[in-house]
């Protein structure tokens, strides 16, 4: 049977850029952008042209790409004619594929925010519709409040989605403005509106203020919308917008929906949906959601020892979908609750094999188990547990020894007179039988030990050149009768791979030390960094 087509309209530029915190660059904006067409969203909604500087010159020109790039704006005025609205003729000029109209389709809200006459408002979006299908461009009119909208005047707010219909729009979108519409109210109201307007010409956009957002999406699919609306990971306004990035997978992979739909994100896009979603957070620099669905860190991780062996044997036991399929890894986390095949999963997952009777493996378990009772925490310091396993083969290379390092923290009138605090790092290695010391300041002493450590690190400096540190976490851990740190670090390099490290000191720059001498190992170790 072949399967119905439907249509996925991505705000993340538009909306998304409502996020509290988010303050997209046109760089940005133009990245993202080409994120969403490596995906294969359908539309491109980049913003609003005429309301700020880089949204306006994003539409100076014509952005090509797969995707068809989408113009936000209102409808014209009221009382005003189409040609004599600055703000429509702006958005009419865009370099734009398509327009999307925004709407009133409350009553109340005709009357109430826009001042005018129910009837002024449906003339206003016959004319924006008219008006930019004269100009040869697709169109969409977004009806905002369209469920409390129905809800109070059921009659009025069909009126404004059939004006926009009748007048030749492609898309009329029914939207779920203030997110507070439940998944059994969307469902029969765009029910009611396929009556009236064929399914294939309808889309859903929802927001997140119940946490339902994707939940009214599909709930309008099943009730006969063929677009949905929404944004990469979830951004937007208040609590976000519908998640493409949990939407995207579910219409691929469940059956309920991938027997009936087809959608323009082909299995090597979904294959890569893991980096898209973790990329933009990299762009926005927050760190990654780690329980979000499908791409989140822990989306495939499982601690208990019994369901780490079922999975081990048959990962269908307890996973909805195979982790590849998003681009994910499946995780087995080592923790102190692990038992025996946890560690074993684990060691197949960074290429040791060894036999389940290996005594190897029992004191490796023996070994984390001490250490976590300590403080320390592989479960979060992948590389670390890597260092651990591979040291206890006697496959980690001896690269360097630290002789010592020196910190100083001094405080101090600059030349201009004013008070600042200065840290300052000596750090001797030894490298075969090349002495080296390094100096180095920093803003602070974690900081200023980093640089030194990392200045000069003779036939290795070349190895770690691409290193970076991209986080670092300290949590104080009351264990037994004096408090103890753990420091997580998490770094990066050129290949794009992250990975974390765990110290674990009652002084805070020598468990610091201990994740960065790992990180520092574990690059030169994954280099290939001859010993
Ligand atoms: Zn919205």
């Amino acid at each position: 049977m072949a399967r119905e087509r439907l249509y996925l309209f991505d705000t993340t530029l538009r909306d998304g850029a409502q996020t509290n915190g988010v303050d997209f660059t046109l760089a940005d904006k133009l990245a993202i952008a080409g994120m969403l067409d490596e995906l294969g969203v359908d539309y491109v909604e980049a913003g609003y042209p005429g309301a700020n500087p880089i949204d306006t010159s994003f539409f100076s020109e014509r952005r090509p790409m797969r995707a068809r790039v989408t113009a936000f704006g209102m409808t014209r005025r009221p009382g005003r004619s189409a040609s004599n609205d600055p703000g429509l003729v702006a958005l009419l000029d865009a370099q734009a594929d398509a327009i999307c109209f925004v709407a009133k389709s409350w009553d109340y809200h005709v009357r109430i925010a826009l001042e005018t006459t129910e009837e002024e408002n449906l003339a206003a979006i016959r004319d924006s519709v008219g008006a930019a299908k004269a100009k040869g461009r697709e169109v969409l009119l977004d009806c905002e409040h369209f469920f409390d909208g129905y809800k109070a005047n059921p009659a009025y707010a069909l009126a404004c989605a059939k004006a926009a219909y009748d007048e030749g729009a492609r898309w009329v979108v029914l939207c779920d403005t203030n997110g507070g519409a439940l998944p059994h109210e969307v469902e029969d109201i765009v029910g009611e509106v396929c009556k009236v307007i064929p399914g294939d010409r309808v889309g859903i956009h929802a927001h997140n203020d119940t946490e339902q957002a994707v939940a009214n999406s599909f709930a309008a699919i099943r009730a006969g919308a063929r677009q949905i609306q929404g944004t990469l990971n979830g951004l937007g306004e208040r609590c976000g917008n519908a998640n493409l990035v949990s939407i995207i997978p579910t219409l691929k992979l469940k059956p309920e929906y991938a027997d009936k739909f087809e959608i323009n994100v082909s299995d090597a896009a979904l294959g890569c949906i893991v980096r898209i979603s973790h990329g933009l957070d990299e762009l926005l620099n927050r760190a990654p959601d780690r329980h979000a669905p499908y791409v989140g860190e822990s989306a495939f991780a499982t601690k208990a020892g019994i369901h780490a062996s079922a999975i081990v044997k048959e990962p269908k036991t307890y996973e909805h979908i195979a982790p590849e399929r998003v681009g994910n890894k499946r995780k087995l986390l080592v923790s102190d609750q692990a038992g025996r095949s946890n560690v074993l999963a684990e060691l197949e997952r960074i290429g040791l094999s060894l036999d389940k009777d290996d005594p190897r493996v029992t004191r490796l378990l023996d070994e984390v188990k001490e250490r976590e009772a300590i403080g320390y925490a592989y479960e979060a310091a992948d590389a670390s547990f890597e260092l651990l396993a591979r040291r206890m083969l006697g496959q980690v290379p001896h690269y360097f020894d630290v002789e010592k390092f020196d910190v100083n923290i001094e405080q101090r009138n600059n030349a201009k007179g004013e008070r600042v605090t200065v840290s300052q790092a000596v750090v001797k290695i030894k490298v075969g039988d090349e002495e080296l010391i390094s100096v180095a300041e920093g803003i602070g002493p974690v900081n200023a030990l980093d640089l030194a450590l990392r200045k000069d690190l003779g036939k290795y400096q070349s190895f770690i050149t691409g290193l970076t540190l991209t986080d670092y976490r300290v949590r104080i851990l009351n264990g037994g009768t004096q408090a103890v740190t753990r420091v997580l670090i998490e770094s990066t390099d050129e290949t794009g791979e992250h990975w974390r490290t765990v110290g674990v000191s009652a002084n805070i720059i020598d468990a610091s030390f201990q994740a960065l001498m790992d990180s520092i190992v574990y690059k030169l170790m994954k280099s290939g960094a001859p010993a």
